[in-house]
């Protein structure tokens, strides 16, 4: 292995190898590397830049490479304008109003995966979050411990000062300023009117508990609103906002140039290919992968380890076609288990979004002042309003009342858990973060031509759904199933997050920017509709939360983990998972900046077990 790090080394001083190698095309490739990872996205290709320091990585990715593709590229980009990184798959019908509903859920599938298609919103975890997966039997996984990681991976770009004077803020001393990943406000700052006007009405309606932070990323915990910062970076040549994608951020820069390190677009990992040591335990030795054009399948191998990124939609999939998931479920589809781990594809996990709120902009209102003119980003003000702040004064103790009472018997038929108390774990996990101050939901402001958009989404769900194969042949999407809104808390609190779109509507500054009958228009529950209109408007118009996670949870083997708090899938000697799908709870309001902690503290851990530590 030595040798092969040694070699490139030399190579490279001798000038013959300079670069990371992207391409599409095996005959002239190595069959073996030190490193493997599995997936091109957000978190494969933080991991795979930090390990091709020293060593040599292949990273295999079924997408293809977009480098020149404007629609990504460009952060003003229509949201949802098709690219070719634009995937959708089917979900397991949802629960709807009236009997269920077929909903698809957007992902990204190219290198820097669903980064390069996101809406780029910077958001982080919070302390009382991050407590919670560390309490879930996650040492190390703390707020402290963790925030250092989500700063290596950033650099952070202060307001100017007509940013700054248009409301844009931020604290120092928890951001990074020399990482890969460029987070930084629009320029100018995008909607001023619209930025002030939601902020007041945020202020009025939260009956002032809801008070303006300087920053969304200090660990604050709920009670804020704010200016949002983006995944985006000021390029002085082309004197514009451009996208950080992981592929922007880690890939593509001259200075993240890395000659260990080898990307192969356009191929497709079917299984991880394992021996069982004396001992039982399971070692990765490679990947079998196969060209998405069609044709002969190839395998590569892994001295060291290999690294599965393909997201929480997509590597459980991989590990049950490989074999490892709950073996009689496998048996039932007629392949071996090597290892069986019920966890696999379970507590998998998604937000809500209530997202069709578009309220027409008044013919009075300063359009570019609201709409930000041609240059409009999805979101410019977030507000994270804790229980009580939503839910009035007996808010936090009536989510605890029913977090400590969960059933648990839906999620254990709908294998959404393994054992109960995985469920009533995390429940009082919940609950607990939510004592100490964790946002009951997210609202959000978006400009558009001829209207506003305000977006409500839950943070911190409870349903738990699963992600299954049903065939062997890895072309075919798993069956995911989110199981939204299945328990009544989050039913509770999609509830409460819909009254409070509403009330925004009607009250001024915001309201003078609408149409008078605004509420109607939009097809919005009018303020003090009853408990039951309101439920059939969420259950009718809900959408995914794009923040899938869960499905290779890190927590206790007992509880359904299926990775260990140093990322290493139980059973297994070399086998990490590094991608949404370990996150166990959706402590990530949005998720993005959280993964590249994860991809940054994996790494570490990696790398240490590298040098022998
Ligand atoms: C529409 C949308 C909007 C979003 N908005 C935001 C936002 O504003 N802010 C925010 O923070 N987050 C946002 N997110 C969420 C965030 O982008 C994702 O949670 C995050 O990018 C997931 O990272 P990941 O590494 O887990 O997976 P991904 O980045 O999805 O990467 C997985 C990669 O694995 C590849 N892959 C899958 N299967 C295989 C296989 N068998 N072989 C080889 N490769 C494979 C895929 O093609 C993909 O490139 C949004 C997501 C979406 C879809």
């Amino acid at each position: 292995m030595w040798q092969a790090s040694r070699c490139i080394i030399l190579l490279t001083l001798l000038g013959f190898v300079h670069s990371t190698a992207i391409t599409n095309e095996t005959s002239t490739l190595a069959t073996s590397f030190e490193y493997i990872v599995v997936g091109g996205g957000t978190t494969a290709l933080a991991v795979a830049n930090r390990l091709a320091v020293n060593h040599t990585v292949l990273v295999i990715e079924r997408g293809p490479d977009l480098v020149d593709d404007e629609v990504i590229n460009d952060p003003f980009t229509t949201f949802g304008t098709p690219s070719p990184c634009h995937f959708q798959i089917q979900l397991a019908p949802q629960m709807g109003f009236n009997g269920s509903r077929l909903i698809p859920m957007t992902y990204g599938s190219c290198l820097g995966g669903s980064s390069s298609i996101n809406t780029m919103i910077g958001s982080r975890p919070t302390y009382a979050g991050m407590s919670a997966v560390e309490a879930l039997g996650n040492p190390g996984w703390g707020w402290n411990e963790f925030l250092p990681h989500m700063q290596k991976s950033e650099t952070f770009h202060p307001p100017n000062p007509t940013q700054h004077a248009e409301g844009a803020n931020f604290i120092a001393v928890v951001h990074g300023f020399d990482g890969p990943v460029g987070v930084s406000f629009a320029q100018p700052l995008i909607a001023p009117t619209l930025q002030d006007a939601a902020k007041n009405t945020t202020n009025t309606v939260f009956e002032g508990a809801v008070a303006l932070s300087p920053d969304m990323g200090d660990g604050f915990s709920g009670g804020h609103y704010s200016s949002y910062y983006h995944h985006i970076h000021f390029n002085d040549t082309l004197q514009m906002d451009r996208r950080s994608s992981s592929a922007w951020s880690y890939l593509y820069p001259q200075d993240q140039q890395r000659v260990g390190l080898t990307v192969l677009v356009g191929h497709r990992v079917n299984t991880i290919l394992t021996s069982t040591e004396a001992g039982g335990n399971i070692t990765a030795t490679g990947v079998l992968v196969e060209p998405i054009a069609g044709g002969t399948a190839l395998t590569f191998n892994s001295s060291r380890e290999v690294v599965l990124s393909a997201g929480a939609l997509y590597s459980p999939a991989i590990l049950q076609r490989s074999g490892i998931g709950n073996a009689t479920f496998l048996e039932s589809l007629g392949i071996e288990p090597v290892l069986d781990l019920p966890g696999v594809g379970a507590n998998f996990q998604d937000q809500i979004l209530l997202t069709n709120v578009s309220f027409p902009l008044a013919p009075s209102a300063n359009i570019t002042n609201v709409t930000g003119g041609g240059e409009v980003l999805l979101a410019v003000v977030v507000a994270h309003p804790t229980a009580i702040d939503t839910l009035g004064s007996n808010g936090t103790s009536a989510m605890n009342t029913l977090l400590r009472n969960i059933s648990a018997e839906r999620a254990l038929s709908t294998g959404g858990i393994v054992a109960s108390d995985a469920l009533t774990t995390q429940a009082a996990l919940i609950a607990n973060a939510y004592e100490i101050d964790h946002p009951l939901i997210e609202m959000f402001y978006t400009p558009g031509p001829t209207a506003i958009n305000v977006w409500a989404q839950s943070v911190l769900p409870l349903s738990r759904g699963t992600i299954r194969i049903n065939t062997t042949d890895p072309s075919v999407d798993p069956i995911a199933d989110a199981q939204y809104l299945t328990t009544e808390v989050d039913m509770v609190v999609a509830v409460a997050a819909a009254r409070r779109v509403s009330s925004i509507a009607v009250t001024p500054p915001f309201s003078e920017l609408l149409i008078e009958n605004a509420l109607a228009e939009a097809g919005v529950p009018q303020v003090g509709a009853t408990d039951d209109e309101v439920s059939e408007w969420v259950l009718s118009t809900y959408t995914p939360g794009t923040h899938p996670v869960g499905s290779n949870s890190m927590m206790p083997r007992e509880l359904g983990g299926v990775v260990s708090p140093e990322l290493l899938v139980y059973g297994t000697t070399n086998l990490r998972i590094a991608d949404a799908s370990i996150v166990p709870l959706s402590v990530f309001p949005h998720t993005t900046l959280g993964l590249y902690g994860v991809a940054e503290k994996a790494a570490d851990m990696i790398l240490q077990t590298a040098a022998g530590k």
